[in-house]
């Protein structure tokens, strides 16, 4: 089983209520093959929502206790994100999953790059808080750049595992 990012399935749970449906991994769930979750939602925040960064540091140093993730009007939601990441991880055990792919570039689901906490539309290096709490429990977390490259290359069971 994989866990998906719910708005790569369609799901409108992003911040503003919108999705980055990819058929493929639609498909994925329609096999019986993955199961989406949105942690942002699991932790208890609503959809609409205003949009969120982590400020200083990435998902690793919020679990660490090292930086906070703070949404636009300057409202600490850590604790939102942090919750939401351990009930993702609590499904993702359940289903015995050991593959995600998570939509990049997101304080909770991004695996190489987040918003760097100036809200400017910048990027940084670094893990959102669920890719970095999956990795920490043995999950292989993936993009669904990743996805998208290994599907156009023929590589996709190569690349889930399978
Ligand atoms: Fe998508 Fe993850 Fe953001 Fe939920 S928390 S909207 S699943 S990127």
């Amino acid at each position: 089983m994989i866990v998906i990012s719910a708005c790569l399935a369609g799901v409108n749970c992003r911040y503003d209520r919108g999705h980055n449906r990819i058929a493929a991994i639609e498909d994925l769930i329609r096999e019986g093959k993955a199961l989406p979750v949105c942690p942002e939602q699991l932790g208890g925040l609503p959809t609409p929502r205003n949009p969120a960064e982590i400020v200083g540091g990435d998902g690793d140093d919020v679990l660490d206790g090292r930086a906070r993730v703070i949404d636009n009007q300057g409202r600490d939601v850590t604790q939102a994100f942090v919750q939401g990441a351990y009930q993702a991880l609590r499904i993702a055990q359940a289903a015995g999953a050991r593959v995600a792919v998570l939509k990049e570039s997101s304080p909770s689901c991004g695996s190489h790059r987040i918003y760097d906490g100036t809200f400017r539309k910048q990027k940084k290096p670094g893990h959102g808080v669920t890719a970095a709490l999956f990795r920490r429990h043995g999950i292989r977390v993936v993009s669904e750049e990743e996805f998208l490259a290994a599907l156009e290359a023929g590589r996709i069971k190569e690349l889930l595992g399978e």
